[in-house]
């Protein structure tokens, strides 16, 4: 499985910068361990572990390795990636993290 994931981080990353315009499959959200907490939504994103913040996060609301779409770790369909979701795949957007 992590082999498979390196192979697709390979496929859509190039130096770094992330290829929005390539279709390629993305982990659902209930496998990346993806959640959205509201209490979260109004908070300052750039501190912390938020989406908003990761490599992976596409504004507004996607992601370049988890579907939009499907339940979360919590049964949750919003049908969007949250910038103030995370998921254990989260990784430091060194221009976003403060
Ligand atoms: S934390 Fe990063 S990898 Fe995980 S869903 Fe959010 S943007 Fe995508």
């Amino acid at each position: 499985m992590t082999l498979y994931f390196v192979a697709i981080l390979n496929l859509i990353f190039d130096m770094k910068n992330i290829v929005t315009d390539r279709q390629y499959p993305k982990l659902s959200k209930a496998s990346s361990g993806y959640l959205e907490i509201e209490h979260f939504k109004n908070a300052d994103l750039h501190t912390g572990y938020f989406c908003y913040n990761c490599t992976y996060f596409i504004k507004d609301n996607h992601c370049a390795i988890v579907q939009d779409t499907g339940p979360d770790v919590n049964g949750e369909e919003s049908g969007i990636i949250a910038p103030y979701g995370v998921c254990t795949l989260w990784d430091p957007n060194e221009e976003e993290a403060r």
